[in-house]
């Protein structure tokens, strides 16, 4: 048995499972991976450790299957999980309502409580319990704990998370902003404060997480006060097949003049939208070489998604008041150079002034990109959303 701690941290989607085992303390990942096209005959599972891989293709009937799968790969390559000092599994749910906001071990009244949040998030809950619930067959004696993606935006100002609709309405139905990615936001911007040799509770922060999903947040003095996600994570920022703000009065229009019912409309403003509904594109990095080839539908898409991040970087300098440092991560924000030098190019006069050269230099650490003069230092800062809800995981067992 090895006498390092580790977590197992499962991130469920509908039909992918992504897994890591993670030394908490040091943030070491021992292995990591994926499982890909669960319910499909040609499923397909990794397990990448140090610089073996080891792989799986077949089919995979469902999300306990695929799991059993990693376990045998571990196995297979002679570390079962029991001798890697596994002591807890970290799971990532969307949505924790308005009563969780706290990582939470998982129990029976935990899974009913979750189930019973299934329609503020019917795309994402139920599946995150689809991995809970094999792992508590598969691993009965490891405890599992549940990190909620709204955690850290609980305490947002009353007046930040109200909907300026029906009091009653709101109050009976839950219908509040809650805002996700928060255990991103809050590792980043603390990542960032330990990175600047800074007080967190000194700095005044603009996190911008841009992934498939994307999401803005303005931290003030380690405190969430402001994020663009609201009830459901389809508010604010244009993602990769969501489209963030739009006019409510769309919906309405969409059932009365196209004809489309609630779900159809769900599908079409989830799965259907942002760059891909705009351009048929949802990946950045295709979206870009259509961009560089004249493509107009993809230039167009991308003009779109620039001018609602900077409206937001805009709209989160005046909530502040002063801001210190404005931060780029997930997949877009760590490696596109170009998204962050166009999201804020002509901000001098508000003293955002990035350096094209450190701007353009690919790394995996933290870095600042804008120059020494730059009133607001603009950094890199890549998250770790596995490593947070590992620490958080163990924190809530202790
Ligand atoms: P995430 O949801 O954080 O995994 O981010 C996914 C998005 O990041 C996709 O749109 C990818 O195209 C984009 N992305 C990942 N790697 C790169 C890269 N090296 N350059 C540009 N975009 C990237």
């Amino acid at each position: 048995m090895s006498d390092i701690d580790t977590v197992l941290v499962l991130n469920a989607g509908s039909s992918s499972l992504k897994y890591q085992l993670v030394q908490p303390d040091s943030g070491f990942v021992v292995a990591h991976g994926v499982v890909e096209r669960i319910g499909e005959s040609q499923g397909r599972v990794d397990l990448i450790r140090g610089d073996e891989v080891n792989e799986f293709v077949g089919e995979i009937v469902d999300h306990e299957a695929g799991l059993s799968k990693v376990f045998e790969l571990f196995s297979g390559v002679g570390h079962d999980l029991e001798s890697e000092g596994i002591t807890a599994v970290g799971h990532r749910v969307v949505h924790g309502g308005p009563q969780f906001y706290r990582p939470t071990v998982v129990d029976d009244a935990l899974i009913d409580a979750i189930k019973d949040l299934e329609t503020l998030a019917p795309l994402h809950n139920p599946v995150n319990l689809l991995g809970i619930e094999a792992t508590r067959r598969l691993l009965p004696d490891v405890p599992s704990v549940v990190v909620f993606d709204t955690a850290y935006f609980h305490g947002l100002p009353e007046h930040v998370a109200t909907y300026a609709i029906d009091r009653e309405l709101a109050r009976e139905h839950h219908i509040r902003r809650y805002g996700f990615h928060g255990t991103s936001h809050q590792y980043v911007s603390t990542r960032t404060a330990e990175f600047l040799d800074a007080d967190l509770e000194d700095l005044n922060q603009i996190v911008l997480h841009l992934g498939n999903g994307a999401s803005a947040s303005a931290i003030a003095g380690g405190r969430p006060v402001e994020t663009s996600m609201g009830l459901t994570p389809l508010e604010g920022l244009v993602m990769g097949t969501r489209s963030g703000d739009i006019d409510p009065g769309v919906v309405m229009y969409l059932r009365r003049a196209a004809g489309l019912d609630v779900d159809e409309i769900d599908v079409v403003l989830n799965r259907q939208s942002g760059l891909k509904g705009l351009c048929g594109e949802n990946d950045f990095r295709s979206l870009i070489e259509m961009v560089s080839g004249g493509d107009p539908d993809a230039t167009l898409a991308y003009n779109v998604y620039i001018h609602r991040l900077r409206k937001y970087v805009g709209a989160y300098m005046v909530t502040l008041g002063r801001t210190d440092t404005i931060v780029f991560t997930a997949g877009v924000g760590e490696n596109n150079a170009k998204v962050r030098a166009d999201a804020l190019a002509g901000l001098e006069n508000f003293g955002i002034v990035v350096d094209a050269v450190r701007n353009a230099t690919r790394s995996r650490e933290p870095r600042i990109i804008s120059t020494d003069d730059s009133a607001v230092t603009v950094l890199v800062v890549p998250t770790n959303e596995e490593l947070a809800i590992a620490r958080q995981s163990v924190e809530a067992l202790s």
